[in-house]
């Protein structure tokens, strides 16, 4: 039996603040030795791709390897290529191939529809490079039900994503509903279960608003109770997250992909509590 993945999303920092502090975060995450890191794309404007790929060379110089995120309903084939390209001069070892959401007001380019058109396309062009994808335990927002979604999910794996990383979500149950239901329509690749972190009451109910994630009763308690103090909501949500993963390391998911907003010191209080459960 193989010890179940970990693996940590960072992103480029925001506008507002120095690109070094990406520095900072790596940093803050050494030692923690995940599969991989996975570095976040914007919405496609040109700088995006340079953003996105600056960091992941920088991860791949500390020698972890990196999957670097592609958004492209905005991109038409050229702007894929060179992203490709400084993705591979990068030496990323692999690409999650997304469709992107809407930005109101920009009109699509209508090259690369759904995240399946940008895998079917990486696959043609890269044949080596893998194809990671997104999916979504609770169902995307635009999808009518959970087993549409899935119906789409099976298209993108079709299409060439040979792994894929799930969308943030509150409750285990939901997320093991969901794996019996993908794996019921013959879905065999490795998925790596979502973690965000609770770290403030008002990020988590936006959060859970945009993703349409579903607030249990018990995280509902704790942001009832503790919600206006960040500093012990914070050591609640580490409890929670550590708790949510050795739950689902116990019940044999492939893995864990635990969303670090740059803040590694959480990371790493998470990672020592379930640490062991990773043999
Ligand atoms: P798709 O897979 O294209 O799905 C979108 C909708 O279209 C769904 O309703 C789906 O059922 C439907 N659909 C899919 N394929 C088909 C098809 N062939 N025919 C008909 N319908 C179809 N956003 C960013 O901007 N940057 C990031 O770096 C980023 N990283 C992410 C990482 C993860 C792990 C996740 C879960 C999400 C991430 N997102 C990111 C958010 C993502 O861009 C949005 O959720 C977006 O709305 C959907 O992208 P997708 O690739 O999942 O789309």
């Amino acid at each position: 039996m193989h010890s179940p993945l970990f693996s940590l999303e960072v992103f480029p920092p925001k506008r507002t603040s120095p690109v070094g502090t990406i520095y900072d975060t790596l940093d803050g995450l050494q030692g923690l030795d995940p599969d991989f890191i996975s570095v976040t794309y914007g919405t496609g404007r040109s700088s995006d791709r340079t953003l996105t790929a600056r960091i992941a060379h920088t991860v791949s110089e500390y020698g972890i390897p990196c999957v670097a995120h592609l958004t492209a309903q905005y991109l038409n084939k050229d702007d894929v290529d060179q992203a490709l390209d400084m993705f591979d001069e990068a030496k990323v070892s692999g690409v999650l191939a997304l469709r992107g959401d809407r930005v109101e007001g920009a009109e699509p380019a209508g090259v690369f529809e759904h995240a399946s058109d940008l895998a079917a396309y990486i696959r043609e062009e890269r044949p080596n490079l893998k194809i990671y994808g997104a999916c979504y335990p609770e169902k995307h927002p635009q999808s009518a039900t959970l087993e549409d979604d899935i119906d789409n999910l099976k298209k993108k794996v079709d299409a060439g994503v040979t792994h894929l990383i799930s969308q943030l979500f509150y409750d285990n149950e939901d997320f093991l509903r969901f794996l019996d239901k993908v794996r019921a329509v013959g879905i065999e690749i490795p998925i790596e279960a979502g973690i965000m972190p609770v770290m403030n009451a008002k990020s988590v109910r936006r959060m859970a608003g945009i993703c349409q994630s579903r607030v249990p009763e018990k995280l509902e308690v704790m942001l009832d109770k503790w919600g206006g103090d960040n500093a012990v909501l914070k050591e609640a949500g580490i409890a929670y997250a550590s708790e949510q993963i050795s739950d689902l390391v116990a019940r044999g998911v492939d893995g864990v992909h635990l969303y670090t907003m740059n803040h590694p010191c959480v990371s790493r209080r998470i990672w020592s509590n379930v640490k062991p459960f990773f043999v």
